[in-house]
């Protein structure tokens, strides 16, 4: 049998077992997915066995910076995005880190937005790991100009120097300003989650063609995305891009694409 597993400190929330096991069932494949809770001084030991015990894995908070150096490999995207959150074992044994997260960001949106998107001007709130890979997918994607806007705005400003002149960093003050002539507008920050904090932005600068997405996804709908939708914006939640990302990973490690249908999205949220 074939293993793989997520790896995170804590664990139990993660959704990527209850994922990964229904496309398992559904293909009919001989494989496994464990969660396994493993705090960061026990890491490298964890790392270092890895290939004996499965073919790949997932990687999560708060360990996608620090595992990069445990590892054999590590492309180019999770280079640029600074985090691995996906683990490969080559046919030869080594360790090779990926980062599936911009790849299912942009995927998700593009299942959500089938008449495409304008690519002028995105707005980014939030500057931290999330934001790192969706900053880096847009930029793949074409986007001309990329604001992003957070809390702490060294990070936004850090993010800015990374990536290069197309992004600019503003004013966490100034999100709602900031929406004017956008075409897309990107939640990154964990305001809006159940029980959490509310965002708090005004949607009125923002163009009637552009889309909103959310990429937190408890709830489903979040106050964000509930505003943007009685507005009459296109709005993108945040399941697919979990969804999308770990069937990257699905298919690198038991080669098979899986499909994201909505029976598997009811499944997830039952
Ligand atoms: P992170 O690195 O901890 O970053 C959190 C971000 O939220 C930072 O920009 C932080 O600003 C901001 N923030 C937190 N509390 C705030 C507040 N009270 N006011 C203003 N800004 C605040 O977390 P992350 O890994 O980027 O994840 C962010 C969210 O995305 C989480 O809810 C996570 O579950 C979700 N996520 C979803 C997916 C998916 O597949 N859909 C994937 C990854 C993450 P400061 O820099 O000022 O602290």
């Amino acid at each position: 049998m074939r293993s793989a597993c997520v790896i995170g400190h804590p664990v139990s929330h993660s959704l990527s077992p209850r994922l990964h096991g229904y496309w398992l069932r559904h293909y009919g494949i001989d494989g496994s997915y464990t969660a396994h809770d493993v705090p960061p001084e026990n890491l490298a030991g964890f790392i270092k066995k890895f290939p004996q015990q499965f073919i790949g894995g997932n990687v999560t908070i708060p360990h996608k910076e620090m595992v990069m150096r445990l590892l054999d490999e590590v492309d180019d995207i999770a280079r640029a995005i600074g985090a691995v959150n996906t683990l490969i074992v080559t046919r030869d044994g080594k360790l090779r880190g990926i980062n599936t997260d911009a790849y299912g960001f942009m995927q998700n949106i593009k299942t959500h937005v089938p008449q495409g998107l304008r690519k002028n001007r995105a707005v980014v709130l939030g500057a931290g790991g999330a934001a790192r890979a969706v900053v880096k997918a847009l930029l793949d994607e074409g986007f001309a100009e990329i604001c992003i806007t957070n809390r702490t705005r060294e990070k936004a400003e850090t993010l800015a120097s990374v990536f290069g002149n197309k992004i600019s960093a503003a004013d966490w003050q100034e999100r709602s300003a900031l929406l004017a002539g956008a075409d897309l507008l990107v939640n990154t920050t964990s305001l809006g989650l159940a029980g959490g904090a509310p965002l708090g932005i005004e949607l009125a600068a923002l163009p009637g063609h552009a889309v909103v997405a959310d990429i937190v996804y408890r709830p489903l709908i979040t106050p964000l995305l509930a505003s943007a939708q009685a507005a009459g914006y296109a709005t993108v939640d945040g399941l697919g891009m979990l969804i999308h990302q770990a069937a990257a990973g699905f298919e690198a490690w038991f080669g098979r694409k899986p499909e994201v249908t909505q029976e598997l999205r009811d499944y997830l949220l039952a």
